[in-house]
């Protein structure tokens, strides 16, 4: 099927693009559909996009233009819903294809939104925290005068560069500009606890990561066709980027999956020791010496970029996009390659890997955890009530009644003590916390089930599986409209 009659015919990894990369993974995937073209088209299209510029004042008194930008790809739900990143190379191209993945990523994972992401074409780290407010600030007054802000027109979230601490300005900012809205907490998410965050939205990508990870791992035949035990315990990892979503994954996959963290990139370069490393005694050693590198009984890898043909078992990228090329695909060592960062693998790599019988869990699925929990954050901001609040008791009365009633059936056998305990650890109803995180489990177990179901109907790979998964949800949203027939 020709779904990329714009692209020019010669199509190398550099002149495609990354909305081209991004459109050839969803051309694959249509061709598994029988959607009539016209619906892929709407599917495929990003449908609004704004790119603007506005000054701030630095520090030391000068001017400087910032530029900023803005895609909303699909209303085929609203709000729409995507991060916003700070980083000096971003473009009109990375935005579009970077809502695009929102779209099929919130389709996959049933989170009821369109797709949108906004960036900010800024290296952080060359702006003192009060400039960067005042970017922030501008950038979400550009945005409002706009109208691609609001809790029911699109909602931004953290994403590459930024964090709780931009979402904080943004809301307040919203706030300040906004009328008496009594849902305008929802007009962003990732924010922090205090100011209508929902706990556990921080870890939520890295932590939705290790779920998909664990759920991938957990099906013998998939396992044993890459000669693999199933199951996380001992399996050699190697990340790259110790971020937000780096970090968190390999934290928990070390803690709560006994997995190794044999290898970690970041930008000085990266280490590597077969036996293990402890993420936060590396994260520690980073806040004290400035490096990841010279890590106590670790070798350095010169480069981050070498440190992606270690020999493990998983590869997470978990940085930028485009890090794995047609240029070192065919030095890959994983078994798995999981797609943590947004687009790290390119569409021709993604061939080479698929050859070598490399197992992809792609961006689309695994990254999802973020905007799941966000679903959740928002949800809370609506409901102007935190999750659990109104059942924490009952259910915490309901066991201890359960556990009395047990024990009186059971009086002469039932040990006080052994009552008292259990009391205490069961008889506790659930935290926001536990909610969010069995809510995530939840979701990423089930949108991996129906990815591996097509894989296995349609015989193709995980990525196409996940994508024809989108792409039929978001085709029935169409047609539960009445758009398309
Ligand atoms: P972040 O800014 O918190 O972390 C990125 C990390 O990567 C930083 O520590 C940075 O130093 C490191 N890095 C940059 N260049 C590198 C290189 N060449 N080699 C190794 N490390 C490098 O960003 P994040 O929020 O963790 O996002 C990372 C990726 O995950 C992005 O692709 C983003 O789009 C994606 N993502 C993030 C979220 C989220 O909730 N934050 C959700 C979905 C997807």
């Amino acid at each position: 099927m020709q779904m990329n009659t714009e692209s020019p015919p010669a199509q190398d990894e550099s002149s495609l693009g990354f909305f081209g990369q991004v459109n050839r993974m969803f051309g694959n995937a249509a061709e598994q559909t029988e959607h009539p073209l016209g619906v892929l088209y709407q599917i495929r299209a990003c449908d609004n996009i704004i790119r603007f510029e506005f000054p701030i004042k630095r520090d030391d008194g000068t001017i400087q233009v910032i530029r900023g930008y803005r895609a909303e790809h699909s209303h085929h739900k609203k709000p729409t819903k995507g991060g916003i990143r700070y980083a000096p190379n971003v473009n009109v191209d990375e935005v579009m294809a970077l809502s695009a993945l929102m779209s099929y990523k919130c389709a996959i994972v049933d989170v009821p939104f369109g797709g949108a992401k906004g960036g900010v074409c800024i290296d952080a780290r060359n702006y003192s925290q009060d400039e960067l407010e005042r970017i922030t600030r501008r950038y979400t007054f550009e945005l409002s005068r706009k109208d691609f802000i609001g809790p029911g027109t699109d909602v931004p979230a953290p994403d590459y560069g930024t964090g709780e601490r931009e979402m904080s300005w943004i809301m307040d900012t919203m706030h300040q500009i906004g009328d008496d809205d009594l849902n305008s907490l929802a007009c962003v998410t990732g924010k922090p606890v205090g100011q209508g965050g929902v706990r556990g939205r921080t870890e939520a990508t890295g932590r939705g990561v290790y779920y998909g990870i664990r759920e991938a791992c957990s099906f013998e035949e998939d396992m044993q066709e890459l000669g693999l035990a199933p199951g996380l315990e001992n399996k050699d990892i190697v990340v790259q980027g110790l971020g937000n979503v780096g970090y968190h994954a390999a934290k928990i996959l070390e803690e709560e999956g006994g997995a190794n963290i044999v290898g970690i990139a970041e930008i000085e370069g990266a280490i590597h020791d077969p036996t293990g490393l402890s993420v936060d005694d590396v994260v520690a050693h980073r806040e004290e010496t400035g490096s990841i590198l010279d890590f106590p009984g670790a070798e350095d890898i010169e480069t981050s970029a070498k440190a992606l043909e270690l020999p493990c078992d998983i590869l997470i990228p978990a940085a930028l996009e485009g890090v794995i090329t047609t240029d070192n695909a065919p030095r890959i060592q994983a078994s798995i390659v999981a797609e943590a960062a947004n687009g790290p693998v390119t569409s021709q790599a993604d061939d080479i890997l698929q050859e070598k019988g490399v197992l992809m869990i792609p961006d689309v699925y695994l990254n999802a955890g973020g905007v799941t929990v966000s679903y959740f954050e928002w949800l809370r901001n609506l409901s102007h009530v935190r999750h659990g609040r109104m059942s924490r008791r009952f259910e915490e009365r309901n066991a201890e009644r359960i556990l009395r009633a047990v024990d009186e059936l059971t009086a002469e056998d039932f040990d006080e003590d052994l009552l008292e305990t259990l009391i205490e650890q069961v008889g506790f109803g659930a935290s926001e916390r536990d909610l969010v995180n069995s809510g995530l489990e939840d979701t990423m177990a089930q949108a991996y089930t129906e990815i591996r179901d097509v894989r296995k109907e349609k015989n193709v790979d995980t990525r196409t599986a996940a994508f024809v998964s989108a792409i039929n949800k978001i085709a029935q949203s169409y047609q539960q409209m009445g758009i398309f027939p």
